[in-house]
């Protein structure tokens, strides 16, 4: 009966972890993008800001990231399938990735959902005393999914990113 209790105690200070961990996350992120986003407000004098006119704010960039559609127009989408992206908008022509390496980013993301959501369905399973093989089993079912599930929102979310840091390309004629 102690020992149940002890699991349950560390299963629900995971639990509590990971929730605080990823509240926190989400508010830095929107902190971040909130800067990020008045910074480029500043930096008129930059390429990208003059060929990008009217500016969305970080409320509606949370929005079209959440939707997977073009940050600048809010139009195009970002993905031409759940696992690709398009190189460009095909409503305002704004290159989403105009760097090669850019994928590391959206995987890292894909990384950490994947282990934070692993965490927490193991955390549960321990709480409600289920057996070590359903731990495992479900646990490692979770994290595969969950790894997959979140590529369309990792990828529209970093560029949103790209997008308020002005590393996404400005529209160009399409020639490349
Ligand atoms: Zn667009």
């Amino acid at each position: 009966m102690t020992e149940m209790t002890d699991n349950q105690t560390v299963a629900l200070t995971i639990f509590l972890t990971i929730t605080a961990v990823g509240v926190l996350t989400i508010i830095a992120v929107y902190l971040m993008v909130g800067m990020a986003w008045q910074d480029y407000d500043t930096s008129s004098d930059s390429a990208s800001a003059r060929s990008l006119a009217a500016r969305p704010g970080p409320g509606s960039l949370f929005y079209r990231a959440l939707v997977g559609k073009c940050p600048n127009c809010g139009i195009g989408k970002v993905l031409k399938s759940y696992f690709h992206m398009n190189s460009r908008c095909s409503s305002c022509g704004s290159v989403f990735w105009k760097n090669e390496g850019e994928w590391t980013g959206p995987m890292l993301i894909d990384f950490i959902f994947a282990l934070g959501a692993s965490l927490y369905t193991w955390a549960a399973l321990v709480y409600f005393d289920c057996s070590l093989t359903a731990q495992m089993v479900v646990t490692g079912l979770i994290a595969a999914l969950g790894g997959i599930l979140v590529m369309p929102w990792s990828r529209s979310f970093w560029t949103m990113f790209l997008f308020v840091t002005g590393e996404m390309g400005e529209a160009t004629d399409k020639t490349d």
